[in-house]
């Protein structure tokens, strides 16, 4: 019986690869422009990490971790998110003892057990940063930034940035308390999910999707005029950064993200008409994850930006770099299977992309094969022309063929493709 892939997984295919590879180029330059240094941490952690990292009380602990027992009865979690992992290397392997701040990015699979759907996989791809060290509300600004300037060089315009302050431990508490208040009254009126809220974590009464939910949150409390004096001052000067920069946001104070350690600032790059899935990508600060994970406390901010909801709202733009296809392709004709051997792997030595005929089809077949590929050169060896040290070189553009030496046939395509 066929095996098929998970639910909930892809795979990527050449031709989706190599997007995937265009839009990790774009990412890694403009980390290095902005300073980040890549990190790259195991794709399974410790459950606990996630459980004291992410909170007990979001949708990804919940409900969503791959959790399993390993075969020496560890629990083992396959890694939902990037953030808590990046933090615990952080604290792992002493970078706090280094020059501050420590500005970090990563690329890589996360995994939730979500219900899939189009923009919602199980084994999905983000791109994240993180600065370790930085109380500084331009630091806010410049992982914010960082992301709205990644949208912008991949030609995704439309994109709306929401910002919101979720405060701190000093004034969540009374922002707490003040949508407790609200709430308890009219709680009959919303979902189970929302009721379980109300009791563990009622800062999430306010981002719940169902409509009759939200319907009861109009009239709630606004966190932003709850924030004690030191988180509105920082609210203030990230937004007189945003401003400075000219980035639009909307202000959004409903916006509380689902990760428990979230301080301050929180933000969203929405798909305008998105549906349930508009995320595209949303980060803020979290100065309560390192102390909550065992070090002493590091203020920290970053983001974690959604790769498989980028590239479907780029799969209506024209491909960047359409498909490049090999510089030569050698066809055999006759008994030349060694020559053509040597001569494939001396192109490849001169670093030309090169490629063959392993199907033992006819020379009309082979150059048909070549034209589909999109060859740019073809170099036929042939019985009879080797006899003469020989081959043919057909330009696949302008449809002409010459006899070339076969000893004079890589310097000749490195000069005609200028490699
Ligand atoms: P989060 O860590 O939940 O804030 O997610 C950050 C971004 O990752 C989202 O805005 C999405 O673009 C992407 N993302 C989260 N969950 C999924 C998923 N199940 N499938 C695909 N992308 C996802």
């Amino acid at each position: 019986m066929q095996i098929f892939r998970p639910r909930g997984t892809t795979d990527i295919l050449p031709e989706e690869a190599r997007k995937w590879q265009s839009i990790e180029e774009e990412i890694r330059n403009l980390c290095r422009i902005y300073g980040y240094g890549e990190i790259r941490t195991p794709v399974f952690e410790a459950t606990d990490l996630f459980h004291r990292g992410v909170g007990e009380t979001t949708d990804i602990v919940e409900k969503e971790m791959y959790t399993f027992l390993d075969k020496g009865n560890r629990s083992l979690t396959l890694r939902p998110e990037g953030t808590a992992p990046v933090a615990r290397a952080y604290l792992e392997n002493r970078l706090y003892a280094a020059p501050q701040p420590q500005k970090l990015y990563y690329i890589g699979p996360m995994f939730r057990h979500d219900r899939p759907q189009a923009g919602r996989y199980r084994q999905f791809h983000q791109f994240g940063v993180e600065i370790f060290g930085a109380e500084d509300p331009a630091a806010d600004a410049e992982v914010i930034t960082l992301a709205v300037e990644f949208f912008g060089r991949l030609g995704l315009t439309g994109l709306t940035l929401h910002l919101n302050s979720v405060g701190c431990p000093e004034c969540r508490p009374v922002i707490r308390e003040k949508l407790v208040g609200y709430f308890e009254a009219l709680i009959w009126k919303c979902c189970p999910d929302c009721r379980i809220r109300l009791a563990k974590n009622p800062l999430r009464l306010l981002d719940c999707k169902e409509e009759h939910c939200r319907e009861v949150g109009r009239g709630a409390p606004n966190p932003l005029e709850c924030l004690c004096v030191e988180c509105s001052a920082h609210f203030a000067q990230v937004r007189h950064y945003l401003d400075l920069l000219n980035i639009a946001y909307e202000l959004n104070p409903r916006l509380v993200r689902g990760l428990d350690y979230y301080t301050k600032t929180a933000f969203e790059i929405l798909i305008p008409g998105g549906g349930a899935q508009d995320a595209v990508g949303g980060g803020g600060r979290y100065d309560g994850l390192v102390g909550a994970i065992g070090g002493s406390p590091v203020p920290a901010v970053g983001f974690a930006l959604g790769l498989e909801r980028t590239l479907l709202l780029m799969k209506n733009k024209a491909d960047p770099d359409a498909v490049a296809g090999p510089d030569a392709f050698v066809v055999l004709a006759g008994d030349t299977a060694d020559a053509a051997t040597r001569l494939v792997a001396r192109l490849r030595g001169a670093g030309l992309a090169t490629d063959r005929d392993y199907t033992g089809r006819s020379l009309k077949a082979q150059m048909k094969y070549a034209g589909k590929v999109g060859a740019r050169y073809v170099v036929i060896v042939g019985e009879d022309e080797l006899e003469g040290g020989n081959v043919a070189l057909k330009d696949m553009e302008t449809g002409r063929q010459t006899e070339v030496l076969l000893e004079e046939v890589v310097e000749r395509l490195r000069r005609v493709l200028k490699k």
